[in-house]
């Protein structure tokens, strides 16, 4: 344990099991992939709130990159980190390794179904195999009563929702609002990434998002059109390259043609060589 933490850090199966089975009463798990930000944080603090323990995990998952995806460069700061979720009142980090979660030989996945056909799941195959999978051993080496995730990454909480319903998981899913830094960029890991003409550019997706809004609040209700608006929007901004933009039902995530609340309206950016998602809800 670093000097002055209370934290526990737990980096093999073996520390966590015994670790898990001294506690009683409700335990919260926020599983991450590190370099935190307050988006994470705030996950972290609402089960502090909420739950007896809280139990964080920082692993950088393999098997959700593709082969052409930033898994080597994903940036990393684990002193950071530990140092953010112990004043934010984590009661344990599990910090493990590769070859903890896949041992040689491991080669059981959790597949999930129709869902993950559109948005990021069409762009990125297999991400949510390896998603709901790691998700899945967490929530089995953790047995938390609840778990938590961020609205930013839409798709991923309608993936886990399905899963835990469809597999009888026995663990209520708290989603939390997407923290966003002043000028509206959703937090994420990745922006750290983007050089400052690439940051001020990469308000263009939540700029088009205000704008659909807007839209809606007004009474658009032409779905085709609010995409349209989206693209034109976006294309404004020369940085910028479109990977999706989707104006779906939320629970289904159906492509639609008239809007029917409640409505998610989600994209996917590339600006420069990072690729950026953001969603609202309306
Ligand atoms: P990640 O480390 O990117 O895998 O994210 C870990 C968790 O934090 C996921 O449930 C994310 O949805 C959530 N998260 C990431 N960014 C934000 C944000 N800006 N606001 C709220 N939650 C977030």
């Amino acid at each position: 344990m670093p000097c002055g933490m209370n934290m526990r850090v737990l980096k093999t199966v073996i520390e966590l099991r015994p670790y898990r089975g001294s506690l009683s009463g409700m335990i919260g798990l926020v599983p991450t992939m590190g370099f935190l930000h307050e988006g994470h944080l705030s996950l972290v603090r609402r089960s502090v709130e909420d739950c007896d323990y809280t139990i964080v995990s920082i692993f950088v998952n393999p098997t959700q990159f593709g082969p052409n995806e930033d898994f080597k460069s994903y940036p990393r700061d684990m002193e950071r980190d530990l140092a953010l979720l112990d004043e934010a009142g984590a009661d344990a980090v599990f910090l493990p390794g590769t070859d903890e979660m896949y041992p040689p030989g491991a080669d059981t996945f959790v597949t999930p179904g129709d869902i993950t056909e559109r948005l990021e799941g069409a762009v990125r195959p297999s991400h949510f195999k390896g998603v709901a999978t790691i998700v899945l051993k967490l929530f089995n080496l953790v047995q938390p009563q609840k778990a938590y995730f961020g609205q930013k990454d839409a798709q991923q909480v309608a993936v886990i929702k399905k899963m835990v319903a469809d597999l009888d998981v026995p663990i209520e899913i708290v989603v939390m609002p997407t923290v966003r830094e002043s000028d509206g960029l959703a937090m994420s890991s990745r922006n750290s990434y983007l050089n400052p003409a690439e940051r001020q550019a990469a308000t263009v997706l939540y700029g088009s998002l205000r704008l659909v809004e807007d839209l809606i609040t007004g009474g658009e209700r032409d779905a085709e059109l609010i995409r349209q608006r989206l693209i034109e929007f976006i294309s404004e901004e020369p940085l910028a390259r479109i990977d999706y933009v989707s104006v779906a039902d939320a629970g289904t995530l159906d492509e639609l043609f008239f809007v029917v609340k409640p409505v998610l309206v989600s994209l996917a950016v590339r600006i420069g060589r990072t690729r950026l998602i953001d969603n609202i809800m309306s």
